[in-house]
């Protein structure tokens, strides 16, 4: 990766672009300095011509790569067979994705409900857990969701007046944090003892990203301990899926197992867009690639060298702290809060990373990336560091 500066000259190229959106649109988003025309498999094209490597993903979004020829075809036939009826009307791709979600959790009596974000995935689910709590007590409705410093003994004083105990397997937005395993065995130890819906926000990091189909699937955490090795199967009553499930359309999804489908009847809850057949069709295609091509395989191998050079990485520059994160979601952890400054240093060099902390730089390539493209992030970031100290930057 040459550090070629062409920033500057995709600023100019998108002078126009940054002044119409300032005319346009509100300011609601700090944006880098880069416009994108296109993209294909983990590259990413700006309008200048200049080809990035993405591990962002669009926020962990398109985990297929850009532009991915058979979704693109899924969604093309789709939308010039039928693209949308409203749910007052059966449609297959629908009710196909729901029996993909159903195979893929392990959850043969497991019962979806589609919308089009994670945000709305998780209302959803907070519907079901209310109606869910209310139809066992009139005061259970009380949610616990886990904040940063939270330990497990928190769990140990949950009042009878929760309905829900909320949690993800990795906090991606938080900063790339896993959780520990035993927290999440003393989780669902909680929600039994309580009668409480344990909620698992796989919006992130469901379908293949850290290495299994779901996060709460796979040993977790920086303990060590297993929630196997503990004495405890770990499932949860009810997940929350999004992101990466149509690779860029959007959508949302929440799964409900055993007692907690019985919460919702017909007129409990309804979306114009959810589940609409384009989008199904897209994410039917995306399920089905990532089974055809080991891509869930492919995330736990690829992210067990990425993650032992950032470690390497962690012992080897002063002012990166620690690495963290599991399979293809992964952070560095810096000594100071330049995490901006250096996303800055690697867009300049055509790596594409973000800041989720002020002091941590989230890696979430595509699962189709390759050994060479991992090491060649590592040695982007490593020059964007070295960028960083050398040349400190003016913020703004
Ligand atoms: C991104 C994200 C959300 C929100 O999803 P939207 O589609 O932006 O509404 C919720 N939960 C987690 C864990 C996320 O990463």
């Amino acid at each position: 990766m040459s550090p070629s500066r062409t920033t500057a000259a995709t600023d100019a190229a998108d002078g126009q672009l940054v002044a119409r959106e300032a005319a346009a649109l509100l300011p609601t988003y700090g944006r880098q300095p880069v416009a994108f025309a296109s993209g294909h498999g983990p590259w990413l094209v700006d309008t200048a011509g200049n080809e990035h490597l993405d591990f962002v993903s669009g926020l962990a979004v398109t985990n297929l790569g850009h532009a991915h020829p058979e979704v693109a075809d899924a969604v093309a036939e789709q939308a010039r067979r039928l693209a949308h009826t409203s749910n007052l009307y059966y449609t297959e791709p629908q009710i196909a994705l729901a029996e993909r979600l159903q195979a893929t959790l392990g959850w043969p009596d497991g019962q979806a409900f589609f919308a089009n974000s994670g945000a709305e995935a998780n209302e959803a689910a907070l519907k079901l857990a209310r109606r869910y709590g209310k139809s066992r007590d009139d005061a259970k409705v009380r949610v616990v969701a886990l904040s940063g410093g939270f330990h497990g003994r928190t769990l140990a004083t949950l009042a009878a007046t929760v309905c829900a105990v909320w949690l993800e397997v990795v906090q991606g937005e938080a900063g790339v944090r896993p959780l520990r395993a035993d927290v999440l065995a003393a989780a669902r130890a909680a929600c039994d003892r309580h009668d409480a819906l344990l909620v698992v926000d796989e919006v992130q990091t469901g379908l293949g990203r850290l290495g299994s189909w779901y996060g709460f699937q796979q040993p977790v955490g920086e303990s060590g301990v297993t929630p196997e090795a503990a004495g405890e199967r770990v499932a949860p009553d009810v997940v929350c899926l999004a992101k990466a499930l149509a690779n860029g359309l959007p959508i949302g999804a929440m799964v409900a197992r055993g007692e907690a489908t019985k919460a919702f009847g017909p007129g409990d809850h309804a979306s114009t867009f959810g589940g609409q057949p384009v989008v199904c069709a897209a994410a039917n295609t995306v399920i089905d690639v990532i089974q055809r091509d080991g891509l869930v395989a492919a995330a736990a191998e690829r992210g067990a060298p990425l993650r032992a050079r950032l470690d390497r990485l962690a012992v080897d520059h002063d002012d990166v702290v620690a690495a963290r994160g599991q399979g293809l979601l992964q952070a560095l952890v810096l000594a100071d809060a330049r995490a901006e400054e250096v996303v800055a240093a690697a867009l300049d060099r055509h790596l594409i990373v973000n800041a989720v902390a002020p002091g941590v730089v989230r890696l979430s390539p595509p699962l189709i990336v390759d050994e060479s493209l991992t090491d060649r992030a590592v040695e982007g970031l490593t020059a964007a560091l070295d960028d960083v100290r050398h040349e400190p930057r003016a913020r703004g």
